[in-house]
């Protein structure tokens, strides 16, 4: 049920990749026959992801991770117009891969506006348009946010930026598969995606940079993605993202569809089981398989763990700060009370979840949230103490 997290990767998906650990392991830069070979394949595996984004495969670029396309659109992006600016604007519910790096910016000289979100976690557009000077050049917002699965109004603020002269980015790690995407329709400059978040495997991401964007390189070295990003392909792991991108495109409306029917089975079984639950984000622009659930009086942590006890894997907050007990940046932003933040547990479901998972996880949670509430010191009578 952390689907969000990562996924597994597909059986087509591994099976595609493994020739190229073994017989073809050819270096694409090579100018004999297997290095051509491997540079046949990363050719190919850009057009499939190029064509589920309707992008032209020349504005594809493959990075690292998902984290390496934010960092390198942030920082060569703040780099190339400096002339222009030195002023960036992003919402205070982006995944830390952007909040991160901007701060790290701003201890060098560039001045980035936080702009916040309405209850359901929708970046507030007019506050995003007010937020821009003649120092802006660019305006990065989720496509999705990965927390509460509200999917933001990526065109509308295209066309806000555009007619402010500023660049959009947008981090679509968490809407690649989930949603369609088309970056020319969407009016998008740079967009950042991900393997691993869609049946593909970790480490091996993307950068989509619309033809005429040049933000500076970030990784510095040889000249491999037509000189835009050094260090030799990761060729198994691209061949990969390219079979779990043309999967994801051919699978969209029937993953979209399933997802959404089990996501909304399993959030009317808890509000039918269980009292005092809230759900939080939109509840139809939304990601199909999220369902982010405030269980009040309790905290979430006791959920996940007593979850994983009976092999359930849920994350609460943002999975990066599950660790910690700072409350979500996310929830907070959406002006969800503490205490409330304290119960709230992401559930997300996939390809292979069925409705006899969603049965087994709503009997196991009917129970543990009963005994948690049972021994918490807070109850609905008495409030929070
Ligand atoms: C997972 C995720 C990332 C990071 O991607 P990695 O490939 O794991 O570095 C960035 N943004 C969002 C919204 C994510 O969900």
């Amino acid at each position: 049920m952390d689907y969000s997290a990562t996924t597994p990767v597909k059986k087509e998906v591994l099976d595609a990749m493994i020739p190229y650990f073994t017989e073809n392991f050819g270096n694409p830069s090579s100018l004999y026959s297997i290095g051509l070979k491997s540079k046949a394949a990363i050719t190919e595996a850009r057009e499939k992801l190029a064509h589920l984004i309707g992008a032209d495969p020349a504005e594809v670029f493959f990075t690292g991770s998902g984290s390496e396309a934010d960092n390198w659109t942030l920082f060569g992006i703040s780099d190339k117009l400096k002339a222009k600016g030195n002023h960036i604007i992003t919402t205070k519910v982006e995944h830390h891969a952007i909040l991160h790096s901007c701060e790290f910016l701003q201890k060098h000289g560039v001045d980035v506006t936080y702009v916040g979100v309405e209850k359901d976690g929708t970046v507030d557009l007019k506050e995003l348009e007010n937020a821009i000077t003649d120092k802006t050049i660019l305006i990065s917002v989720m496509m999705i946010n990965n927390e509460v699965g509200t999917i933001m109004p990526i065109k509308e603020i295209a066309e806000i930026a555009h007619k402010h002269g500023v660049l959009l980015h947008t981090d679509a790690v968490q809407a690649l598969g989930n949603t369609p995407i088309n970056v020319k329709e969407m009016g998008i400059d740079l967009m950042s995606m991900s393997a691993h978040k869609i049946y593909g495997p970790k480490g091996v991401g993307a950068l989509y940079i619309r033809k005429g964007v040049n933000p500076s390189n970030y990784i510095h070295g040889g000249a491999q993605e037509n000189k835009r990003r050094a260090s030799t392909e990761n060729l198994a792991g691209i061949v990969g993202f390219g079979v779990a991108a043309e999967l994801a495109e051919k699978n969209l409306e029937n993953h979209i569809k399933t997802c959404s029917e089990l996501r909304d089975y399993f959030i009317s079984q808890v509000e039918e089981k269980i009292p005092n639950v809230y759900i939080n984000g939109n509840r139809t622009r939304r990601h199909p398989g999220n369902a982010s659930i405030t269980f009040e009086y309790i905290e979430g942590e006791s959920i996940l763990l007593l979850l994983d006890s009976v092999g359930v894997s849920v994350s609460t907050g943002s999975a990066c700060s599950s660790a910690s007990l700072t409350p979500s940046h996310v929830l907070t932003a959406m002006g969800i009370p503490v205490e409330r933040i304290h119960g709230t547990v992401r559930f997300t479901v996939g390809d292979f979840t069925t409705k006899e998972d969603i049965d087994y996880v709503v009997e196991n949670l009917v129970k543990i949230i009963a005994r948690l509430r049972e021994i918490s010191s807070v109850n609905e009578k008495e409030g929070w103490k």
